[in-house]
């Protein structure tokens, strides 16, 4: 049952015009117990209220000097149950790995353990304030202080910027420290380089630091083409930025060498770490000649992300880079006392070029990277890089007879296997395969990223998945490829089952709705 309607809102049409799904229409558009569900502003209305609140007993009107609202503010209302049923009616729409396998490559959705869940809901880490006084939070702060050092020690860097909020924040947080590095020698760098097998955030970020971004190309093996880069380094390169490992799913076995020539050249190293996942334990960026990598808590440490949660993209600096580091940073005294060094703090601050966010950066995030550390220890951290690249192997080895798997002669993928759209007949697409994916019961994997590949499909499993969950994928990822092979015509209609059909995705993206029109 749905609530009460008074806008003349209509059902969708679920049942499909070509017989594929041929169940009779029903009267409410409900499915089973699968339930349509209007808009807030269709089904709320203003005089409904979840809460009652007393009487306001002062003189509004005077108290607030003239600019006291003449009109109600127009917001609508629902009773409580009405918003409960609402979200959690809108929430049965969505996807998320607590339903099942989530394999969007260069994305780590992983399970989060129900630890963290626990450890971040303690009252202490909960309830925490950013404006407490910092003697009643020294908790919080030691929390903050041992998962830098666990971040440090896991990447063999010397220094940590805690408080950006995402891997793209992470990747801005680095390239700022880039440019004061090279303002503070007096040096007016102008370029930065990223490889096409760089993740999109990059070149991004290094536009919106004010660089002009130059290609690199990749090798036919899906790497850097290490040649190129060398000839295009010189006085007017600042940073080179590279993912790694790659969004080939290939580790980039040259960043030695490399690293070695953009520091000849004066330039810095940007690594790009939101694929830590696969190399956690077995390799320090530090030892590669990194000088600034974001590592994304919401990826690699498990935390909840892809609308679950807030992210958390800490950046490991090297010695050079370390003392640009954004404000607040936490320390401790020579008494053992945590505080946070802020704009005050003149001295310590050093030549920090200033502050990425209002405070010190996801607390309830920081907690439960800590807790997922902590309970598998530095050899089960090791143990979460072979299990993930051996799922994504598996998938590899799995497919490659039937879909083409265009570096899979570059020897074995890291956390994500590649596959591009070649062999598909009779008009069919990576698209169609997604969304025939979705009538399977699995997310799409990312698709048409990275660009190297033509119709790419990028697919990670991550470690949390079990040998009969990814079997089960398999055949299912089979049987609609084989479909794409055969030219079947239905898989152009796909997504038969879903709540809603094949929507649109340009108009979405270019023509976005943003507000309600009643
Ligand atoms: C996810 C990802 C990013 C961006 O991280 P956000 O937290 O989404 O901003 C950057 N680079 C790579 C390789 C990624 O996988």
């Amino acid at each position: 049952m749905n609530a009460p309607n008074q806008s003349g809102w209509k059902p969708a049409m679920i049942v499909s015009e070509d017989g594929m799904h041929s169940g009779p229409q029903t009267t409410t558009g409900n499915r089973a117990l699968m339930l349509e569900e209007p808009l807030l502003f269709e089904i709320g209305r203003a005089e409904v209220t979840g809460v009652d609140l007393p009487p306001v007993d002062v003189n509004a009107p005077t108290r607030l000097a003239g600019l006291a609202r003449s009109e109600p503010l127009g917001l609508v209302g629902l009773t409580e149950p009405e918003t409960v049923r609402h979200y959690t009616r809108l929430s049965r729409q969505n996807y998320g790995i607590d339903l099942g396998f989530f394999p969007l490559g260069s994305c780590t959705m992983k399970h989060n353990p129900r630890l963290n869940e626990k450890i971040a809901r303690l009252p202490g880490f909960a309830d925490v304030h950013p404006l407490s006084p910092q003697n009643a939070v020294q908790g919080a702060l030691e929390v903050i202080s041992e998962l830098g050092g666990w971040l440090c020690t896991l990447t063999g860097m010397p220094a940590v910027a805690m408080s950006p909020k995402a891997g793209a924040h992470g990747e801005l947080c680095g390239i700022l420290a880039i440019r004061a590095a090279h303002e503070a020698r007096g040096d007016a760098r102008e370029v930065v380089l990223v490889p096409e097998s760089a993740h999109g955030t990059n070149p991004a970020t290094a536009a919106f630091a004010n660089y002009r971004v130059e290609d690199i190309p990749a090798t036919p093996e899906g790497r850097v083409d290490v040649e190129a880069l060398k000839a295009r380094l010189g006085p007017d390169v600042a940073a080179v930025m590279i993912t790694n490992p790659n969004t080939c799913g290939l580790f980039e076995k040259d960043f030695r060498e490399i690293a070695d020539a953009v520091h000849e050249a004066g330039g810095y190293v940007y690594c790009d770490g939101a694929n830590f996942n696969a190399i956690v334990g077995k390799v320090r960026p530090g030892d590669l000649g990194v000088d600034a990598m974001h590592i994304n808590l919401h990826k690699t440490f498990s935390t909840p992300h892809g609308g679950g949660g807030p992210g958390s993209g800490p950046v490991v600096l090297s010695e050079a880079l370390a003392p640009f580091a954004p404000l607040p940073f936490v320390r401790k005294d020579d008494a053992g006392t945590f505080y946070l060094v802020e704009e005050e703090n003149r001295e310590e601050r050093g030549p920090s070029f200033g502050r990425m966010t209002a405070f010190h950066g996801q607390m309830g995030m920081f907690t439960r990277a800590l807790t997922y550390m902590l309970s598998h220890g530095a050899d089960g951290l090791k143990q979460v890089a072979e299990d993930a690249v051996l799922n994504a192997n598996y998938i590899l080895r799995s497919m490659e007879d039937i879909l083409h798997a265009p570096f899979a002669g570059s020897g074995p993928c890291m956390h994500e296997a590649l596959f591009g759209d070649k062999d598909f007949t009779g008009g069919l697409s990576t698209l169609d395969v997604a969304k025939g994916l979705i009538d399977e019961g699995y997310h799409p994997m990312t698709v048409y990223f990275p660009l190297v590949v033509h119709g790419a499909m990028l697919v990670e499993p991550t470690e949390t998945e079990s040998k009969a969950a990814i079997d089960q994928f398999i055949t299912a990822f089979r049987a609609v490829v084989e479909r794409a092979l055969a030219g079947d015509e239905g898989l152009k209609q796909a997504p038969y089952y879903a709540p809603r059909r094949r929507l649109d995705e340009t108009a979405a993206a270019r023509k976005p709705k943003l507000a309600f029109e009643g």
